[in-house]
């Protein structure tokens, strides 16, 4: 259980990030591209820069901004948001998490999510003295017991987290797990979260589609996103998030008094991103689906259990064929003796030192295919760490 900051430490993140730099390893850990963004968002940020927003931005985000992003959501999901007040950008996806769970949780109030779950959450509910709940995603593939979804939910619960597709785990729920959530979502007053930062990025046959587009859940949720991801601007931090009118209302007032407003040139150029034709979606789900295809075969290869992302650009892979080792352990080994780096899949979970024990690592293939093929040589080569 965390009491204090000081127990959440140094994020494995930045850990495995520094361990890369240090041993010279192929970085496959912390989930960034390696390439830049495309040629002509470069060209509006720069512009941006030249041309006078350069000072702070209206709190809420640059009016156009949220303009492109309604309608870009109008587009996907046929989902309609006033960009007045309905429509708010934030430093990242990570700060409209916090802001959500600020605005919404008193002391002593519950936030449930899945595990594996990305780890901001946990952090952010502690921040708001809250307490996060997680319900088991099962190996291999990710599956949820609903009983133990609505024995988690008390009085106390306010916020469900919905990160669909599911970082680490690549999954992307179904549309009868989706309508199972919103069923309990509406028979114990819910407000849900959706982090759909992965949104762009799923293969097929698989779709990604909004929980706030079911009958009955746009009223309830709160739909995150963020730009790092679909545009490959994981340094920009520009997310946002959508949704009625009051709680909208709320997290603004989180974000007035604690940011305050985000990197206005980033925005600026951000505007165009939104507006890119379908054909930009579509290529980027190509190129993604040869990156992940190259580092599933050199898994698989190797002896490596791995399924086959649904979504995201993530790989989680077992490694129990050949090490006994545990998943912080095999992180290291992998890092500084074979050369790529990965993340222990036990930083997902509350319950850290019982899940180092499933043996499960996280690869990001958000990478030149150079890039992969040398991973994969690596990946490859005889090994074994007992
Ligand atoms: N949610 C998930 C599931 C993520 O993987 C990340 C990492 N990018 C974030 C939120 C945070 O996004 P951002 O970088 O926009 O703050
Ligand atoms: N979202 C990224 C990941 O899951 C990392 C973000 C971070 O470094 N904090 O790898």
């Amino acid at each position: 259980m965390m009491t204090d900051w000081d127990d959440f430490g140094v994020s494995i993140f930045t850990r495995m990030t520094e361990e890369s730099l240090q041993h010279k390893a192929i970085n496959l850990a912390q989930g960034f591209p390696d390439f830049d963004p495309p040629k002509e968002i470069l060209e509006e940020a720069s512009s941006a820069l030249f041309n006078g927003f350069n000072q702070y931005a209206p709190s809420f985000g640059l009016l156009p901004l949220r303009e492109a992003i309604a309608h870009y959501v109008a587009k996907r999901y046929q989902l309609s948001y006033s960009p007045k007040d309905e429509v708010s950008v934030f430093s990242g996806a990570s700060e409209a998490i916090f802001s959500v769970i600020m605005a919404l949780c008193q002391p002593g109030d519950e936030v449930i999510t899945f595990e594996p779950f990305y780890d901001i959450y946990q952090g952010c509910a502690f921040a708001a003295k809250a307490t996060l709940k997680t319900v088991t995603l099962q190996p291999p593939t990710w599956e949820f017991d609903l009983t133990e979804l609505e024995k988690a939910i008390t009085p106390k619960s306010k916020i469900l987290i919905l990160n669909t597709p599911h970082n680490p785990t690549g999954k992307i729920f179904s549309l009868e797990e989706l309508q199972s959530i919103a069923k309990l979502a509406e028979k114990h007053n819910l407000t849900v979260v959706t982090d759909e930062v992965y949104e762009e990025l799923y293969f097929e046959p698989y779709v990604h589609s909004s929980f706030a587009a079911l009958p009955g859940m746009k009223e309830r949720t709160i739909i995150i996103s963020s730009a790092a991801k679909t545009y490959s601007v994981t340094g920009w931090k520009i997310g946002s998030a959508l949704g009625p009118k009051d709680l909208i209302r709320r997290m603004r007032i989180v974000h007035q008094h604690s940011v305050f407003c985000s990197a206005t040139p980033m925005q600026k150029a951000l505007i165009k991103a939104y507006e890119l034709p379908e054909s930009f979606y579509e290529n980027l789900r190509k190129q993604y689906t040869e990156r992940k295809n190259l580092l599933l075969s050199a898994l698989t290869k190797k002896g490596y259990h791995c399924e086959d992302p649904q979504g995201t650009y993530f790989i989680v892979a077992k490694y129990s064929e050949f090490s006994s080792l545990d998943d912080l352990e095999f992180s290291l080994y992998l890092t500084r003796q074979v050369g790529v780096s990965c993340i222990p899949l036990s930083t997902f979970y509350l319950d850290k030192s019982k899940a180092r024990k499933l043996q499960y690592i996280r690869f990001c293939f958000a990478k030149n295919l150079t890039t992969l093929e040398a991973a994969a040589g690596k990946l490859t080569a005889n090994y074994s760490a007992s």
